[in-house]
């Protein structure tokens, strides 16, 4: 079906061309252009469809479409994005809408937002989860910006996102920075998860020696119970290549700044994240490559798991540290909510997720059945959830005890294991914190018996 409406986008490395695709599929006319014109006109001519045209300018992009136009910038988050913006300014019209659809971190779009809004022009921070795939197929789709460009954009962003049983995975979590703010969330339950699985795969590999069809037969194991999920079949997809053994890739691993932008919210709302900051520290650790290889030759041990776990208690240990990656990213997300007055409905996070997404899996399901008609306070008070962490608590300890004796690093599991135990403990030792602040610095404490008053002792 041919529609008549005219969609721009800027930017066609990986994300440009394959959401550009999907925007042909669903019988959408796109005006395209790239910074690199040579690679735009590679791409037209690999297609040869009458609905793409490319333009040499920005300004061509912009003449080309109807107004109110509709631009999806694609474009490296970051200066890039202000720069195309400035470009762009002088040539839109009041009511044109300009969504980034990158990963933009979430203050440059409540900044762009203002900006833009004071020009009457409309922009959207779109967070977009699903990867080269999942633009091409359908992705999943963090709406944030103004209700009126909402309106203007929901049906082809409906098109356009993944479908779930639940719809078209999308969701519109509020103005300006929304939605970028949950996007970047999700990337650092991303991150956790993915250490996680790499977590399980190192007691696996090398401490337990489990043969490379071993390991593809755990995970394709754990991929038909509660852990079923798509990065859990991916993990089975890599290890199961036949081009590339997974001892031949360098261990240390790349990031490009969103989990060190969750992390960085976390501390500015005051919302503790720790088995997704333990998950970011591991990835800047394994990229300390020279000095890992140098202590290694000074200290060496077998890491033999002598008492290994069973692959039950492996594949419960996974699931409660995902569970409690879960909670600490959504608390924080709440406390953003508030801290912004997002109207973000949390109820609409887990049915986003579900399909074309990189965390797309059952946990959702659960999520999403289990909080119908509840508004709780944390993912923590879902019962599910809940009764998950209570039955696997036991399994993550064996787990990481066995590690521990066998020094196969487990930071995501120990930090949520951590987490667990303080966020259970009515007590803590923050008692002695709290007199030796007093003792150097008069800063004060509160006493059991008078607990609003701030007193200070002398030591
Ligand atoms: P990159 O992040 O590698 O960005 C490359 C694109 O940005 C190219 O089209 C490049 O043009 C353009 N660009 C760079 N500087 C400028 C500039 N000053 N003016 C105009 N254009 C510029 O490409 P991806 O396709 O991987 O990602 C696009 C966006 O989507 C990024 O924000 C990324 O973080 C996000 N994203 C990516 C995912 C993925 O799986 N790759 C998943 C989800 C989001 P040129 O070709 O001329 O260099």
């Amino acid at each position: 079906m041919k529609l008549d409406s005219h969609i721009g986008i800027v930017g066609l490395a990986t994300m440009g061309q394959n959401l550009c695709l999907n925007l042909l599929d669903q019988g959408y006319r796109v005006a395209a252009w790239n910074l690199e014109t040579q690679e735009a006109i590679r791409f037209a001519e690999s297609q040869d469809n009458d609905s793409l045209h490319i333009c040499e300018d920005l300004d061509e992009l912009i003449q080309h479409l109807p107004v109110p136009r509709k631009i999806i910038l694609l474009v490296r988050a970051g200066e890039p994005v202000d720069e195309v913006i400035a470009q762009c300014l002088g040539l839109l019209y009041q009511g044109d809408i300009l969504i980034d659809a990158g990963n933009s971190h979430y203050g440059d779009s409540e900044r762009r937002a203002r900006e833009l809004g004071e020009k009457g022009v409309e922009f959207v921070g779109l967070g977009v989860s699903g990867g080269s795939e999942g633009a091409r197929r359908g992705p999943s789709l963090m709406f944030g910006g103004s209700d009126s460009a909402w309106q203007a954009t929901k049906e082809i962003l409906e098109r356009t996102a993944a479908q779930s049983d639940y719809g078209p995975c999308l969701a519109n979590f509020g103005k300006g920075g929304a939605g970028h703010f949950v996007k970047m969330i999700h990337n650092g339950i991303e991150y956790a998860e993915m250490q996680l699985l790499a977590e399980a795969y190192d007691l696996m590999n090398r401490g337990m020696g489990m043969s490379s069809a071993e390991q593809i037969s755990a995970f394709e194991r754990f991929n038909e119970g509660p852990l079923n999920s798509f990065l859990v079949e991916l993990t089975a997809r890599v290890l199961r290549s036949r081009q590339t053994r997974l001892d031949e890739i360098v261990d240390s691993a790349g990031q490009k700044g969103t989990g060190r932008w969750a992390l960085e919210a976390g501390l500015d709302l005051g919302v503790p994240i720790p088995t997704i900051a333990a998950s970011v520290d591991a990835r800047a650790v394994s990229a300390l490559l020279d000095r890992r290889l140098r202590l290694s030759q000074r200290i060496s041990f077998d890491r033999d798991v002598s008492n290994a776990p069973s692959l039950e208690d492996i594949e419960r240990a996974l699931i409660f540290g995902k569970i409690c990656a879960f909670v600490q990213g959504v608390d924080l997300i709440e406390s953003a909510k508030e801290a912004h007055q997002w109207s973000l409905n949390i109820a609409d996070i887990p049915k986003t997720w579900r399909e074309g997404c990189i965390l797309r899996g059952v946990l959702l399901d659960h999520w999403i059945s289990e909080i119908e008609g509840t508004e709780p306070k944390s993912l923590i008070d879902v019962s599910y959830f809940w009764e998950e962490l209570v039955r696997c608590d036991e399994a993550a300890r064996i787990v990481l005890s066995d590690c521990m004796e066998a020094r196969i690093p487990m930071p995501a599991l120990t930090a949520s294991l951590s987490w667990f135990d303080s966020i259970t403990s009515g007590r803590l030792p923050q008692n002695l914190t709290q007199a030796q602040r007093d003792a150097f610095g008069a800063h004060g404490l509160y006493l059991w018996n008078d607990p609003d008053r701030l007193v200070h002792k002398e030591w």
